[in-house]
């Protein structure tokens, strides 16, 4: 088969972090007969100081005539300064719509190497957990009108939450048939004691639900959440919720595995074509001193090949030789413990690319 990739390197880390999971795909397409075409792309920083617009044309129509996107991350201080609509981060809302990406994928799962790493109770840590957050990524309080008034005591802001029927169901039929695919469990979170929107929210999923009956479905209220998480993360399967929601869940989700340097993400909607990038940032702090942990993007690239390819046994090879390199005790400074040694970001890439030769 033969695939064709756009790639956003974006700022700080990115180009490093990137160009890894672009060797990692290379030898898994040689294993598995996959072809691929890898197309780079600006976008974020680095298109803001080429072309003055942090999502050119260009990156557009390159990423509309991909088979998926990699990207890396976008931002750092220098372009901090600019207006809202003209800084890096607008390149990822950009893509997004243009793309109709509606859906993030996050998975959270505690590797058994890296258990010391979580900061929650030992006997939690040791349960182990694994679960997949779907976010609703392009509705909600983010997208809905909002603005300022004057009200009887002065100055007013609003935001609006705000779902249909439609928006609900789209993302719901995604992190149904992802449960399907896992162990068959949705938790849908909601705060429908109060909001009228999440009382919607879950009439549309309960009605889908019954479309899914191998699917064991259970709703929590979203405060609820939150605590479960770091009380018994090990209940959680598959997750969906809102954008507001899923943006404060999945951070939390991400923290409790002990480093953001790992977990990769997708945005997926109606098509097989989905953007695939680390949960983390460009992290400047680190940019060009070959420290970055590069395991989040190369897991990211196993997703695409997953979700958006179909390539189950190719997505398992990339998986399982980032776990080979993780219990043989290969660290980067991001998850190593005190007194372990640590691998430069170059060093980290060499033994997984070394693992799947
Ligand atoms: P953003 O708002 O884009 O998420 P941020 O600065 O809040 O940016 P990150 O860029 O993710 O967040 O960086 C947060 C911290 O995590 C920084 O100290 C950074 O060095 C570290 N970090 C992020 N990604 C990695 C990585 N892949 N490897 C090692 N450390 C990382």
């Amino acid at each position: 088969m033969n695939y064709n990739i756009a790639v956003i390197e974006g700022d700080g880390i990115g180009p490093e972090i990137v160009n890894a999971a672009i060797e990692v795909l290379k030898l898994a397409g040689k294993k598995y007969k996959a072809n691929f075409v890898f197309k780079k792309a600006k976008a974020g920083g680095a298109a803001i100081d080429y072309l003055g617009t942090p999502l050119p044309k260009e990156t557009i129509q390159i990423c509309l005539e991909s088979n998926s996107v990699l990207l890396g991350a976008v931002g750092g201080p220098k372009w901090d300064i600019l207006p809202g609509n003209l800084r890096p981060e607008k390149a990822l809302l950009g893509i997004r719509k243009e793309l109709g990406l509606y859906a993030n994928i996050r998975p959270a799962k505690l590797l058994p190497e890296l258990k010391t790493a979580c900061p929650l109770k030992k006997e939690v840590a040791d349960a182990g957990f694994d679960m997949v957050i779907v976010r609703e990524l392009t509705g909600g309080m983010y997208f809905g009108e909002n603005g300022r008034k004057n009200g009887p005591y002065g100055p007013e802001a609003f935001d609006t939450e705000c779902y249909s029927e439609m928006e609900v169901e789209r993302i719901g039929i995604i992190a149904f048939e992802l449960a399907r695919a896992r162990g068959k469990k949705l938790i849908s979170i909601d705060k429908a004691n109060v909001l009228e929107s999440s009382r919607l929210w879950r009439e549309v999923i309960h009605k889908l639900g019954a479309n899914y009956p191998d699917v064991q479905l259970t709703d929590m209220l979203v405060d609820n959440a939150a605590m479960q998480l770091v009380k018994n993360p090990k209940q959680f399967d598959v997750v969906v919720t809102s954008n507001m929601f899923g943006d404060i869940l999945s951070d939390e989700a991400s923290q409790i595995t002990g480093s953001i340097g790992l977990l990769p993400s997708a945005s997926l909607g109606e098509t097989k074509r989905g953007m695939y990038e680390p949960i983390h940032g460009s992290a400047p702090d680190i940019a060009g001193q070959d420290k970055a942990n590069p395991i989040a993007t190369i897991l990211s690239a196993a997703m695409m090949m997953r979700l958006s390819f179909s390539q189950e046994e190719a997505a398992q090879y990339i998986e399982n030789a980032v776990s080979r390199v993780l219990a043989k005790g290969m660290r980067t400074a991001d998850i190593a413990l005190p007194g372990e040694s640590v691998l430069s970001c170059s060093q980290m890439i060499k033994e997984i690319l070394d693992e799947l030769k």
